[in-house]
């Protein structure tokens, strides 16, 4: 089997996953401009919470399917395993897109990465205003369902 050649990369003027989660450290809520975002990054970063320190969208983690131009900032969408559907979704193949600029799922290249994405693995869909949408194969996504029935 070959192994997936994975790209170095920085995160460099992105700060995408900084206003989108909530970081309960801070009192952040999600969603909310973080008050230690600066131009340079973030301007605690040696002290950063360790939330932040651990985080690595998709992108950031040398998915080399990505490119330069799909960094979070630019494509509007951060892909990441973050889901508040947590354990439902434990040992099924899924990925979490979530909208950072409004709008941004409509656009052609996220709709394609997307689609291409839902081939083989559900993809949790979080929009801008927080909507969530499940897409993906149907046997899988009638699996959650039905695991989300269950939790009811
Ligand atoms: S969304 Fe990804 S690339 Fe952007 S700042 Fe966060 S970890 Fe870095
Ligand atoms: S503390 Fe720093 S890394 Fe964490 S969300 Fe705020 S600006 Fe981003």
């Amino acid at each position: 089997m070959s192994e997936v050649q994975l790209v170095e990369r920085q995160c460099g003027q992105c700060q995408a996953c900084c206003r989108l989660f909530e970081i309960t450290e801070l009192d952040k809520p999600e969603r909310q401009t973080c008050a230690h975002q600066c131009k340079r990054g973030c301007a605690i970063y040696t002290e950063r919470p360790q939330r932040c320190a651990s985080y690595r969208c998709r992108w950031l983690a040398g998915d080399p399917s990505l490119e330069r131009r799909d960094r979070p900032d630019r494509l509007g969408v951060i892909f990441d395993k973050h889901s508040a559907l947590g354990e439902l979704l434990a040992d099924l193949d899924y990925v979490v897109a979530h909208e950072v600029q409004p709008g941004a799922f409509k656009t052609k290249r996220a709709a394609r990465w997307i689609k291409a994405l839902g081939q083989d693995r559900i993809v949790v869909q979080v929009s801008f205003s927080g909507k969530r949408r499940v897409t993906g194969p149907p046997a899988l996504v009638a699996e959650l369902d039905r695991r989300s029935a269950q939790e009811r």
